[in-house]
């Protein structure tokens, strides 16, 4: 099966940052903001991370993959924005 350009993308992704958590991050420092952290379960447990901004209610839904390196980056350097990290 040839490469499509489909996977090569998935690939080149795959070393960076999630769109995701670069979005959500953009979002909540614009402002400079912590972002709500809710962890929702279903039955069959599978959890997702809800980021509710503060200050317009927009919410963003990340996987367990996407919430540590939102939480990772949020620490990586100091920033005043961001997510803590759920106790
Ligand atoms: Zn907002």
């Amino acid at each position: 099966m040839p490469v499509s350009y489909t996977n090569v993308l998935e690939g080149t992704m795959l070393r960076h940052e999630s769109p995701t958590v670069d979005h959500i991050l953009t979002h909540l420092c614009s402002k400079g903001l912590y972002g709500d952290v809710a962890e929702w379960c279903e039955m069959r447990n599978d959890c997702v991370f809800v980021v509710t901004c503060p200050d317009c209610g927009e919410m963003f839904t990340l996987d367990e993959d996407e919430y540590d390196a939102l939480v990772r980056i949020s620490h990586e350097e100091p920033r005043a924005c961001g997510i803590l990290p759920l106790v």
